[in-house]
């Protein structure tokens, strides 16, 4: 790579707004991110009717146009209208998935697929290219799925090996810049840094067990310069690059990790031939990286002071140069910023970087990350109380936060205020809900020894080896969610509902039986979602009507607001599981979302310790689980696919989230008898990261994802430190191909093989709500087959 001369003195102005026309600083108020769902899911519906054949691709082109162009005038008119003030946050399915094709990171095995040609029509062949590596095809499953850091996002998972060709191959980053010129001012382009899509990404299949994926760093960075200087033809002043991966504990140390930093972001501004670039670091502080971070050449660099700290003034050395972006709103909370204490620590800010040598006006206020966690606007909502509305703030709200923040005229309040508005209504305070947690013992978390557990078990549920169940879940068809939205309309009356839920679930009980499964479930008709469904049926909580946010690709999540001490009114799903169970001899699981879940994807209350709000949920589950027992039900599933995702990022604070985490789910699954099997769900391929965590449960029974990662996660389960029953997922529910009966026996095979035959249940890796009744019949009735072909072959003894 040729080194050019240091654009740095050309591209900084002395301060904001100094330099003009060209180069010009950022705007004073710019957040991180914002979402594109738009805010009636226009993305969502676009792509489900273009995936299902009912709109061509001219018609989706046009309407995902129309989604940017609403957006781009929706920002403008917030006061993000100057060129580059608005993030270009487009992206049709994910972000880490547009930087892996722009730069041809595309595992061989759809080498095929990027072969086949567009038949004159470029625009979709691209967007199928892309969708088939996000959906997988009829041959091909998908990338695997992940956590975006502690969020309840996914991205999916470049794969690179050490012959992937590296290049551009894909410019749909500078035409979404090129687009945005003709609705306005001009959006500043986002790609996630080379740094963290490295770092996020995993050795392609067959690579040599010594190859890290970061051995590409060099030939990426190379890629990334062609593509800046792309962006700089278009004309882009600006362009940001997301590095996260600098604000979480990586396998890389510390040095390594400035090391890294100065021979990507370093060489990247190196070069004259690019936009000016703006680093940012959301999700955590970044501590001692922030010198290193300021000397490599960026113009600009954004930092998360929300869950960071305001950098010390030798942590500023080098901020003479460089434009800071202060990520004083905290972007993924939806509570109202407390303005005087934001404006108290920006001019603590200021006065550090004048104290640094830095310029007091060179600073720009943002989100601590992108507010894509976050639905659209507030307006949209009618039925919260005006008093809670009164302290809460979305995305659209959040740009105005900063932009009266940037615009000064705030009295600054103490630097150590709250930070957000505080909150003093009926039900945020419950007396009898604080003195039922403070009078919780540590017999509250402890159930009889496993041993003793599983023999129990085994007499009383008489189940066959290797086990068949499924996660909960089953199609929602149409009718169901239609009976639903009617109900909650009140068009259709509570019998009305009750008998259309009743149908459906003798159906889904008839299903399985004559599929054969062992262990039977209710199918969760009744619920929306996981979360929300208990969200509405426990004190403490509120619902919106439109607050969506994405979790992947078309997928929507409306989390709920945890506001208020929380407890159970009355029983929530006893009266479906009993009725389940009234209709076959065979047991029914109980079906419950665990407290950590509940938190993770609800937005929670930041006026208390995350461990308090837990251990209140995990109470009322309590009650839930043993008025399930006492009804009947011999088995009771507390999901927790959240609890690897909640993981601080830091593994400094690790063992204290892991205590009061385990301790919730304890609290809600230890007041059950010896018989009772309680099971847990778990869905991320990340399992090593917390098995010790799995493993202090306590569960009976672990289910787990392990499909899409094609079973890597076995490796993880050494049967000495796991000693209970598992489950990994033998069918990949987040992608529409049906696994062939062969291929689960196979994976079945190898789980026996690592887990023994024991301890090894049989299941798909997550529940079937989103799937299709087609697929679903076909992959079980595969699944159930592979099981007796398994059980037939000859005792293999654990650990072959
Ligand atoms: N029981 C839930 C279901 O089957 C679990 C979903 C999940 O793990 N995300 O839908
Ligand atoms: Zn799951």
């Amino acid at each position: 790579m040729t080194t050019q001369p240091t654009p740095r003195s050309v591209a900084r102005g002395t301060a904001a707004g100094a330099v003009r026309p060209a180069p010009s600083a950022l705007p004073a108020a710019t957040p991180v991110g914002y979402p594109r769902i738009g805010p009636g899911r226009e993305l969502k519906k676009a792509e489900e009717a273009y995936w299902a054949g009912r709109i061509d691709h001219a018609e989706f082109a046009r309407r995902t146009r129309e989604l940017r162009r609403a957006t781009r005038a929706r920002l403008a008119e917030l006061g993000l209208d100057a060129a580059a003030a608005a993030p270009e946050s487009f992206s049709l399915y994910d972000q880490v998935l547009d930087a892996a094709l722009a730069l041809g990171i595309v595992p061989d095995r759809f080498a095929s697929v990027l072969a086949a040609d567009g038949a004159g029509d470029q625009a979709k062949a691209d967007d199928d290219v892309l969708f088939a590596l996000a959906r997988g095809t009829v041959e091909q499953s998908p990338l695997e799925m992940t956590k975006w850091f502690d969020t309840n996002y996914h991205y999916l998972v470049p794969e690179i090996g050490p012959g992937t060709e590296l290049r551009l191959t894909s410019t749909r980053i500078v035409d979404l810049f090129t687009e945005s010129l003709e609705d306005g001012a001009g959006t500043r382009p986002v790609l996630v840094g080379p740094l963290t899509l490295l770092l996020l990404a995993k050795a392609q299949d067959g690579a040599p067990e010594s190859f890290d994926p970061l051995d590409r760093l060099d030939d990426v960075v190379a890629v990334y310069a062609e593509l800046l200087a792309r962006l700089a033809e278009a004309g882009a002043p600006w362009v940001q690059l997301d590095e996260p991966a600098l604000t979480a504990d990586q396998r890389l140390s510390q040095a390594e990790l400035a090391e890294a930093l100065q021979r990507s972001i370093g060489r990247l501004a190196a070069r004259a031939d690019r936009p000016q670039l703006l680093v940012t670091t959301p999700y955590g502080g970044i501590g001692d990286l922030l010198p290193t971070l300021l000397a490599t050449g960026a113009e600009a660099v954004h930092l998360d002071l929300t869950r960071g700290e305001l950098p010390t003034v030798a942590q500023l050395d080098g901020v003479d140069t460089v434009q800071l972006v202060a990520g004083l709103i905290e972007g993924r909370s939806v509570w109202r910023t407390e303005l005087p204490t934001a404006a108290a620590r920006l001019a603590e800010l200021r006065r550090r970087v004048t104290e640094a040598g830095g310029a007091a006006d060179a600073i720009s206020v943002s989100t601590s990350v992108s507010l894509q966690h976050v639905p659209h606007t507030l307006e949209l909502e009618t039925s919260l109380s005006a008093e809670l509305v009164a302290t809460l703030a979305f995305a659209d709200e959040k740009i105005i936060e900063i932009v009266t923040l940037a615009a000064g005229g705030i009295e600054p309040g103490a630097v150590d205020g709250p930070r957000s508005v505080p909150r003093a209504f009926d039900g945020v305070q419950v007396p009898s809900v604080r003195e039922r947690a403070a009078a919780v013992t540590s017999a509250d978390t402890e159930r009889v020894a496993y041993e003793e557990r599983a023999e129990a078990q085994r007499q009383a549920l008489g189940l066959p080896d290797l086990p068949t169940t499924t996660i909960g879940s089953f199609p929602q068809v149409g009718e169901v969610r239609a009976a639903r939205a009617a109900h909650r309309k009140g068009t259709l009356d509570d019998a009305g509902y009750e008998q259309a839920m009743k149908e459906e679930i003798a159906r889904v009980i008839t299903l399985q039986e004559e599929l054969g499964l062992d262990v039977l479930v209710h199918g969760e008709p009744e619920r929306n979602d996981m979360v929300q469904y208990f969200a509405e049926n426990l004190e403490g909580f509120a619902t919106t009507e439109h607050g969506w946010v994405q979790s992947y690709g078309s997928r929507c999540t409306r989390p709920s607001i945890l506001f208020g001490d929380v407890h159970r009114p009355a029983p929530i799903t006893v009266g479906w599981a009993t009725y389940a169970q009234s209709l076959t001899p065979r047991p029914v699981k109980g079906m419950l979302t665990g407290p950590v879940t509940i938190l993770a994807w609800s937005f929670v209350r930041d006026d208390q310790p995350l461990g308090d709000t837990a251990a209140q949920v995990g109470l009322a589950l309590r009650d839930e689980v043993t008025d399930l027992e006492a009804a009947g039900i011999s088995i009771v599933q507390v999901d927790e696919p959240a609890l690897r995702e909640l993981l601080p990022l830091r593994e400094v604070q690790h063992a204290d989230y892991l205590d009061w985490s385990v301790r919730s789910f304890r609290l809600a699954t230890s007041g059950v008898d010896t018989a009772t099997q309680i099971h847990t769900h778990l869905c991320y391929s990340e399992f090593n990261v917390v098995v010790g965590a799995i493993d202090a449960l306590n569960a009976d029974v672990t289910s787990i994802e392990s499909a899409r990662s094609r079973g890597e996660i076995l490796e993880a389960i050494d049967p000495g430190a796991f000693p209970r029953g598992i489950g990994p997922g033998v069918w990949d529910i987040h992608s529409p191909r049906v696994p062939a009966a062969e291929e689960i026996a196979e994976q079945l095979r190898r789980a026996r093989a690592v887990v023994g035959p024991e301890r090894l249940w049989v299941n798909p890796d997550c529940g079937l709500k989103t799937r299709g009744y087609s697929e679903t019949e076909a992959s079980l009735r595969h699944l159930v087959q592979a099981v007796r072909e398994v059980r037939a072959d000859a005792e293999v003894p654990a650990g072959a």
